[in-house]
């Protein structure tokens, strides 16, 4: 078959639609789930990218203004080792040992104590203001053990400023090394609320800056004592201190916001950083995206499957009614029988079956005697009701499905036999005049007996070597009929055509008393 009818046939079936109308939803929903899927790819890479590239910038700026007050106070303890600054005037000495960076806005005091914790040297005063910090836990643990480099306090409240500050201090060695001091330098925390102030983190988003203990330097932004507290035993800190840096998402501790953490070492110092963004937030412009594309997505799916549906049952609709025209076009509307139409398409069907050429058949042309008179006498519906009996009569003459009972003209019917012989056909003829004799219409005084009919019938015994048309047996029957009407009616005349030899013979039957 041609491609271009192939298809047509297809789309012309409404199974094809049935399954389009699925199928291409289903497409649709995939594709559109892998762009969803895609887009939300994008954004986690963007939400990344962005915490990767602040981590960096911030963890650059804290290691950087560490590193300027570390040089300081390295700066103090070498310069207090040169014996000349002891003889040197207060404020030669100050000039000396304190540079330029105690005025950086963010450092809070620059201090030396001696070894009982007394303040000695002052950044920003001389005499130095006087305070002891014997006490904190940096001075003992400089006091207790020496070549401890720089160490980072926990945040503390400054007792000269009264500002919450980060002491950074180093200890001061005597010429002996032994126990000489603390230098210390205090860095303000509001330098990381300015500096993360500038930072837009969305609502659930957090800076949080750690020592290696567990110790909450900041969190930005402040719940408000958030400062100070231990995390040490939460498991993101765990990792955190674990893994140096890296990303992954977790769970707070502290809100139980699910976030995504990117975080780091700050320089090679004691501290973590770390930039968290709710992954709510993360996702919250995609998802209000994939919640418009997947409601079109939905409804367009919903439409194709409609409409497909719609389209598919309409179409189906139409071939059963182009069927049941076609049915009705070879169906006589008064009997229900095929009709002629059908009649001579089964009888073209039967000579064109190769089959069949080889085979015999039988045809009966029946014919209603006198008919007219039953039309004159009753009126035309009786007339039909007659012929409704008759068709009843002969359906209930034949046996094999393949027999085919038909309403060729007014008051005429034919039987086809296929593979039907001469007994056969003359044993189909007798049970007709036998149910025929047994008619009786209710509508008139028509009592059984009063119906007649006279039949033709016409086999084609062998096989001939002429070829038989339709027309040609129908011609055979028909004269049969003739004869047997000539002959006095209610009876039976066979003819068999052999090798174009026509023999007539009388049925051998003749109903009594007909
Ligand atoms: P014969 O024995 O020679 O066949 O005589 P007949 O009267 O049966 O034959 P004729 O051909 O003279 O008349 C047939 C009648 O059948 C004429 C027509 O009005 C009637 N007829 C044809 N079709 C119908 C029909 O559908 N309904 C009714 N009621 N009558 C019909
Ligand atoms: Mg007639
Ligand atoms: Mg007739």
């Amino acid at each position: 078959m041609a491609l271009p009818r192939l298809f047509a046939r297809r789309f012309r079936s409404a199974r094809t639609w049935i399954v389009f109308g699925i199928l291409a939803p289903v497409g649709m929903l995939v594709v559109s789930g892998i762009m969803l899927l895609d887009l939300r790819k994008d954004a986690w890479e963007k939400a990344e990218q962005t915490s990767q590239n602040l981590l960096q910038v911030i963890e650059r700026d804290i290691a950087r203004n560490i590193e300027i007050i570390d040089l300081s106070l390295q700066g103090v303890t070498d310069n207090l080792k040169l014996p000349a600054i002891a003889n040197l005037s207060p404020e030669l000495r100050q000039l000396i040992l304190f540079d330029r960076a105690i005025s950086a806005q963010d450092m809070g005091v620059i201090l030396v104590l001696d070894e009982r914790g007394d303040s000695i040297l002052d950044g920003h005063a001389i005499p130095a203001r006087p305070t002891n910090n014997f006490d904190r836990d940096y001075f003992q643990a400089h006091k207790a053990q020496g070549g401890r480099g720089l160490l980072i306090s926990q945040p503390l409240m400054s007792r000269l400023t009264g500002a919450r500050v980060m002491v950074l201090s180093r200890r001061v060695d005597k010429p002996d090394g032994s126990f000489g001091g603390v230098v210390l330098g205090t860095l303000n925390l509001s330098y990381f609320t300015r500096l993360f102030d500038r930072i837009g983190l969305g609502r659930e988003g957090a800076i949080n800056l750690y020592l290696h203990d567990g110790t909450r330097i900041m969190r930005y932004p402040s719940h408000g004592g958030d400062s100070g507290v231990n995390v040490a035993g939460a498991p993101n800190f765990k990792r955190f201190l674990r893994e140096g840096s890296g990303r992954f998402v977790g769970t707070s501790s502290l809100d139980a916001v699910e976030r995504h953490y990117a975080f780091t070492q700050v320089g090679t110092l004691p501290l973590i950083l770390n930039v968290a963004l709710a992954v709510e937030e993360i996702e919250a412009e995609w998802r209000a995206k994939a919640i418009v594309i997947t409601a079109i997505v939905v409804a367009l799916c919903g439409l194709t499957i409609g409409l497909s549906l719609l389209f598919g049952r309409e179409l189906e609709r139409r071939s059963a009614m182009q069927a049941e025209l076609a049915r009705q076009s070879r169906t006589d509307a008064l009997t229900g029988l095929p009709n002629r139409r059908r009649f001579e398409e089964a009888l073209t069907a039967l000579r064109g079956d190769a089959g069949h050429a080889a085979r015999p058949f039988a045809l009966l042309v029946i014919d209603a005697d006198h008919f007219k008179h039953f039309n004159d006498r009753y009126g035309h519906a009786v007339g039909d009701d007659v012929l409704r009996g008759l068709a009843q009569c002969l359906l209930a003459s034949i046996h094999r499905p393949a027999d085919l009972v038909c309403r060729v003209g007014g008051e005429e019917f034919a039987i086809l036999i296929p593979d039907g012989d001469e007994a056969e056909a003359l044993r189909i003829a007798e049970r007709v005049h036998a149910r025929v004799a047994l008619l009786a219409v209710d509508s008139a005084p028509i009592a059984a007996g009063s119906v007649t009919v006279s039949i033709g019938v016409a086999t084609r015994g062998a096989p001939g070597a002429d070829p038989l048309t339709p027309s040609d047996l129908y011609s055979l029957a028909d004269a049969a009929l003739y004869e047997a009407k000539a002959n006095g009616r209610n009876q039976t005349r066979f003819v068999e055509r052999r090798r174009g030899v026509v023999d007539r013979r009388q049925a051998s039957f003749r109903l009594a008393g007909a």
